[in-house]
């Protein structure tokens, strides 16, 4: 059986933290009953610099029960960031990581599955919200829009999936070879590689207390995602200044017409074609530059080129 850790970013949930604990708790015995996981499993909770009394909670469950850890930051640094605190932190003395948030509007009742699967050989399950009944329409329709866009980009996401997961030790190992300083965890961890699955569930409403993710903090992320993720931006204005420049030949041929044809202001042509033609090949040129700027960016991020995952070779020792 192995050691599970549960790893909860908290960002002034006061109001949730008691339930959940309670709940989580409730399910860690539930599991170690079923005898899915080792007795000494345990729940991290990880305080992203709340301004509340999340941490002094997290402390008094801390003293009250030996399986709630506790993991503060020194201010906020965002959830992606607290998240992964929690997961190299948890990495170290357990074999395998959910991580959850702590308003428990992801299933609790999927662990087992997500569990049962990670025993099968998968080193990622993924928990996936099969309907969105609960969310505002607005969340909803933006959330989707925001995958569709992604996957437009050349991102590799799991729709519908936010940041409820089950991750091995190695791949949370092999994540923490990650080193770029800008985080988005759904576009990074599918690069991790190894096997993964999904498991379905049916997200609920918060719990207690009001949702930390307000539109500046969802736009923050979406283009986070995008940035972090993709040139393909820069490729656009590259394109569209090849656009552009033979959009000049056009207006080139319809100002000479005019010129020879109809009544034109003395200057207008030249202007006209020397207008569209700068305009494109400027574009253009920031576009080539940009491809450039996009190929620095994707070599300082370092991220690993490769995850092996087995060696077969000669046997050492004998
Ligand atoms: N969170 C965090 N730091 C932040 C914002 C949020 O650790 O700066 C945590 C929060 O406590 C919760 C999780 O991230 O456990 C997801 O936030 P929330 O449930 O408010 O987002 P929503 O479900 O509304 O998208
Ligand atoms: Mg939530």
């Amino acid at each position: 059986m192995d050691k599970l850790a549960i790893v909860v970013p908290c960002y002034n949930e006061e109001e949730m933290l008691l339930i959940s604990s309670e709940a989580l708790r409730g399910e860690l015995d539930n599991l170690i009953q079923k005898n899915k996981i080792s007795k000494d499993s345990f729940i991290l909770f990880v305080d992203d610099g709340s301004k509340d009394k999340t941490w002094e909670l997290i402390a008094s469950e801390h003293e009250k029960y030996s399986n709630v850890y506790g993991l503060k930051l020194a201010g906020n640094v965002g959830h992606q960031y607290a998240l992964t605190a929690g997961l190299l932190t948890a990495m170290q003395c357990s074999d395998v990581t959910i991580s959850i948030d702590a308003d428990l509007q992801d299933d609790i009742g999927v662990f087992e599955e997500m569990l049962d699967k990670y025993y099968a050989g998968c080193d990622i399950v993924y928990g996936v919200r099969n309907k969105r009944k609960t969310d505002t329409f607005f969340k909803r329709t933006t959330a989707q829009a925001f995958y569709k866009l992604m996957s437009s980009m050349g991102v590799k996401t799991v729709y519908n999936h936010a940041d409820f997961r089950l991750m091995s030790q190695r791949a949370v190992k092999h994540f923490s070879e990650f080193k770029e300083s800008n985080l988005f965890l759904r576009g990074m961890i599918p690069l991790i590689g190894y096997k993964t699955d999904s498991v379905y569930y049916e997200r609920k409403e918060r719990v207690a207390g009001e949702s930390k993710y307000p539109l500046k903090k969802m736009l923050a992320l979406a283009i986070e995602g995008i940035t972090s993720f993709s040139v393909k931006p820069i490729s656009l204005i590259t394109v569209m200044g090849g656009i552009i420049i033979f959009g000049s030949f056009c207006a080139f041929i319809y100002a000479l017409i005019s010129y020879f044809f109809g009544v034109v202001e003395p200057g207008w042509t030249s202007l006209m074609i020397s207008i569209w033609f700068i305009g494109g090949v400027q574009l253009l040129s920031i576009g080539l530059i940009g491809q450039y700027i996009g190929k620095i960016y994707v070599e300082v991020k370092h991220r690993p080129r490769y995850n092996i995952e087995t060696f077969l070779g000669e046997e050492s020792g004998n």
